[in-house]
């Protein structure tokens, strides 16, 4: 079957395929075409990394079919090794980006009890809006995105993987340790994030567009509304 989550995709169409090049000799290879659209089945193959990086940036739903699909190992994310080190990496991120938040609201000088109470503030955030938006993208997924052919097991874990790296636009709020932005830009940050989970998650799921919109908007409003329900 062409749909197989096992399989490389083709990036144009998703169709399943076992090869995407022919090795010949060490320099002489050759792109394998797709058996349904008869086009390349990834051209990125061959590109460079900055030019897949552009087109991710760029929100290219062939893209994000060769990251997800192609160019990550689905052994080692049987592994689990990728989706821990990313997984950590969307937590710390997600921490520096609390923490942004709170010190934006707290004026000059500090004590150390006020640096603790903050912390603990930040602790509670990644907890409790992680925590609700992995329930609010279960349930909604179930809900809103179950394909016709059923959500296999993998599937999810696949899913849920693809939403954790679709996140790498929190790596721009690196970008505040050493410049200083105003802290609405960590809002433009979470928009960009929420742009690339919804072609991600349209890209493992095969949903309406609309439908991944809604998913992503309720999971991210849900995470929100939990770390205001728990703000002093
Ligand atoms: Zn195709």
């Amino acid at each position: 079957m062409g749909r197989d989550i096992n399989r490389n995709r083709c990036v144009q169409c998703g169709f399943g395929t076992n090869q995407l090049f022919l090795l010949y000799s060490p320099g002489n290879m050759h792109l394998v075409k797709c058996d349904n659209c008869k086009s390349v089945a990834d051209e990125y193959i061959e590109c460079e990394i900055m030019i897949v990086l552009i087109d991710l940036i760029l929100f290219k739903r062939q893209a994000y079919t060769h990251l997800l699909y192609n160019l990550i190992d689905t052994d080692c994310l049987s592994r689990q090794d990728l989706a821990w080190k990313f997984g950590l990496s969307f937590l710390l991120l997600d921490a520096y980006r609390y923490m942004l938040l709170r010190l934006s609201e707290k004026q000059s000088y500090m004590t150390f009890s006020s640096t603790i109470g903050i912390c603990q503030k930040i602790l509670m955030d990644i907890c409790v809006g992680n925590i609700m938006f992995i329930c609010a993208l279960h349930i909604l997924s179930r809900v809103f995105l179950r394909s016709s052919a059923g959500v296999h097991k993998y599937r999810y874990k696949h899913f849920f993987f693809a939403i954790i790296i679709s996140s790498y636009f929190k790596i721009f709020l690196v970008c505040m340790m050493i410049w200083e932005f105003p802290s609405p830009v960590i809002f433009i940050i979470d928009l960009f994030v929420l742009s690339s989970n919804v072609i991600a998650i349209k890209v493992i799921t095969e949903s309406a567009v609309s439908r991944c919109v809604g998913t992503c908007l309720c999971a991210h409003g849900a995470k929100f509304l939990a770390t205001k329900l728990f703000e002093k």
